[in-house]
């Protein structure tokens, strides 16, 4: 449904937009200036983008930012991806939020998004991951 939305088959309320992304509001915001930034080629996920457009992704994100900043002043920003059914993506386009933030306005930080605690000690998953 995105890569309509990057075709302009359906209309959006977008912001910023170069070669590779585009950046736009979601229709049902957490926060106001609540954004989204997605690649212009389609990929469901983070995993599945290819390299080349991986930074050009994340300096849109960026710009989308700086935008909102000077606009909306926030006093921060919450950037997230939620990837895969059990996190919560229901749109299977990758997509980066930008949730501005401000002082008291009742949100977490991403800490507070899942209290799953490991069992396995930290330096045993570490090696792990250094074994691939
Ligand atoms: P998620 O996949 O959980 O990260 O959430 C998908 C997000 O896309 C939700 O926050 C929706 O409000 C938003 N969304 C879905 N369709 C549109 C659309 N056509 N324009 C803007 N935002 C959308």
């Amino acid at each position: 449904m995105f890569c309509k939305l990057v075709a302009k088959e359906i209309p959006s309320h977008s912001f910023y937009e170069d070669e590779h992304a585009l950046a736009f509001l979601d229709i049902n915001p957490r926060a106001p200036g609540h954004a989204m930034v997605i690649p212009k080629v389609h990929a469901a996920a983070l995993l599945d983008l290819p390299e080349a457009e991986v930074g050009p992704l994340f300096g849109a994100v960026k710009v989308a930012m700086a935008r909102i900043a000077e606009v909306l002043k926030p006093d921060a920003f919450t950037i997230g991806v939620n990837q895969g059914e059990a996190a919560g993506q229901t749109v299977k386009h990758l997509h980066v939020h930008i949730i501005p933030r401000w002082k008291g306005d009742g949100g977490g930080s991403i800490h507070s998004v899942v209290h799953n605690l490991p069992a396995e000690d930290v330096a045993a998953i570490a090696a792990r991951l250094r074994q691939g």
